[in-house]
C-alpha cells in the first residue's frame, strides 16, 4: 500500500506555510476593494488604468484583458474601454 505514504506526504505538504505571510496580508487588503479604488496600476495588456484590486486579483490586468485572458470571449475586447471609463 503506497498510498499511505503518499497521503502522509501531502498531508506534510508545506507549501501554504512557505507561501509569503506579507504578500496574503497585502493581497487580503485589496481583495475587499472595489474595482475603482486606487487606480494607480496600468494594465499591462492595454495599460488602461486599473485599481489594486484588479493588480493584485486579476494578474495586472483590466477587467476586460482579464476576461479576454482567462474567459476566452472573441465578441469582448479592449476597445470597448469607454465602458469601464
Ligand atoms: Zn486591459
Amino acid at each position: 500500500m503506497t498510498t499511505l505514504q503518499n497521503e502522509e506526504l501531502w498531508s506534510n505538504n508545506s507549501f501554504v506555510e512557505t507561501t509569503s505571510l506579507s504578500e496574503i496580508k497585502l493581497k487580503n487588503r485589496t481583495i475587499h476593494m472595489k474595482h475603482d479604488e486606487e487606480m494607480n496600476y496600468n494594465c499591462k495588456k492595454c495599460n488602461i488604468i486599473i485599481s489594486a484590486h484588479n493588480k493584485d486579483w486579476h494578474n495586472y490586468m483590466c477587467d476586460k484583458c482579464f476576461d479576454n485572458e482567462y474567459f476566452i470571449d472573441n465578441s469582448v475586447n479592449c476597445a470597448t474601454l469607454d465602458r469601464i471609463i
